[in-house]
């Protein structure tokens, strides 16, 4: 049935054909808790009312209009986004890789506009995921990724996660920036301790470089916060998000400072359909319940509640190594050995979906509106599913 598609993906032998809140129900009735999230994208679970409410009067006012034009749902969510962080200014895509593609030229940019080009070198960590751009693809250096697609772009030096001497020695004369996910998310949700964002925010600072956080996965709300890095209380220069901010609606956005924008003047970057009238007017309606607050607090108050069903589901399983993650961004390792994508199959025979990760671990990342109920019942489930799988 998939045979016209190119076979870039091992898709699992299911379909949905609607959801609610954090289900999701299958073609054959199935109806499965949903624990992906579309991999972090539905944050406020399947058919959100206000989200719904918010794409059906805007489908019925107007849905595109080119950038050649003001667009006023595009300047309201740019404002509600610089309110909310550090950023002084916004732009919109459609993807994170859009956004990451965009940041990598604005590092580039923000020094040649400086006279001096040769400053364009970005330094990246092992394990990152940033998109499959080409750009993207050189950024991350996986070899996996990367692996038939040479010559990759140059510009990226890459060093291994949590080598504070490897990453000093990275940086010289012609370093742009630094790129970054405060939480590696396909990686395997490896969290970027605090005091190290901390570290390299004032590493930045000292050679004036540009700190570039890949927020795609880690932000809009995920980890109890708007974004992530707020839990370091460092800000970064340039930062990159999608998936959660159009709530499943395709969109995503580059936030600057004034000072690393302002390169980018008319001609310098551009976009068809990035923050067109309809994927703002969705991005305002979850911009409106995402950063509440009160919404946040809450999130956090579950995300520690799951933390701790997890770390109890360990103390019974062996199959467990590590878990690690903050709020509803978690991750089981599992000993070595087994399987994450035997474990997200063995969960799919009980109904829920989990994703794996780089690094043996299968992720954990419900909509941001999962109850209390909902996380016993997931971390029920799990808990069949090891049992099954060891
Ligand atoms: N950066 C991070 C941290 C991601 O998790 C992803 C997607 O998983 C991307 C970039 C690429 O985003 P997209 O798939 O929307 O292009």
């Amino acid at each position: 049935m998939t045979a016209p598609l190119m076979p870039t993906y091992a898709r699992a032998p299911l379909s949905f054909e609607r959801g609610e809140g954090c289900w999701i129900t299958a073609t054959d009735g199935r109806k499965f808790l949903d624990f992906g999230a579309g991999i972090a994208v539905s944050a406020l679970g399947h058919a959100h009312p206000q989200l719904v409410a918010a794409l059906e009067a805007q489908a019925r006012r107007l849905w595109h209009v080119s950038n050649l034009y003001r667009i006023p749902e595009q300047e309201a969510l740019a404002e509600r986004l610089t309110e909310a962080t550090f950023a002084d200014k916004v732009f919109f895509t459609n993807s994170g890789t859009e956004s990451v593609e965009m940041a990598i030229k604005m590092a580039r940019k923000y020094w040649s506009a400086q006279g001096q080009p040769q400053r364009h070198r970005i330094v990246t960590f092992d394990g990152a995921f940033h998109g499959r751009s080409t750009g993207a693809i050189a950024a991350a250096g996986s070899e996996k990724m990367c692996a038939g697609f040479e010559p990759l772009m140059p510009g990226f030096d890459t060093v291994p996660w949590g080598d504070h001497e490897a990453l000093q020695a990275a940086i010289g004369p012609e370093t742009a920036a630094i790129l970054i996910e405060p939480i590696q998310g396909e990686g395997g949700i490896r969290p970027l301790p605090p005091q190290c964002l901390r570290g390299l925010r004032a590493l930045c600072d000292q050679h004036g470089i540009l700190l570039m956080l890949d927020e795609i996965q880690s932000g809009m709300g995920r980890t109890g916060h708007l974004f992530a890095h707020e839990i370091a209380g460092a800000t970064p220069d340039v930062m990159m998000v999608a998936k959660g901010i159009g709530g499943g609606f395709p969109l995503g956005a580059v936030l600057a400072t004034d000072a690393a924008a302002a390169p980018m003047t008319p001609g310098t970057h551009g976009t068809t359909y990035g923050g067109n009238p309809l994927a703002c007017a969705v991005g305002l309606a979850v911009m409106d319940i995402v950063a509440d607050p009160e919404f946040l607090a809450g999130v956090g108050r579950r995300g520690r509640h799951l933390g701790q069903r997890l770390s109890a589901l360990k103390a019974e399983h062996p199959a467990i190594a590590e878990i690690r993650g903050e709020g509803m961004m978690m991750g089981l390792r599992l000993a070595e050995g087994l399987s994450p994508v035997k474990l997200v199959e063995a969960a799919r025979d009980v109904e829920l979906l989990v994703v794996p990760a780089a690094d043996n671990v299968v992720r954990l990342l419900p909509p941001l509106i999962v109850s209390e109920d909902e996380i016993s019942e997931g971390v029920a489930r799990l808990d069949t599913a090891l049992r099954s799988v060891a």
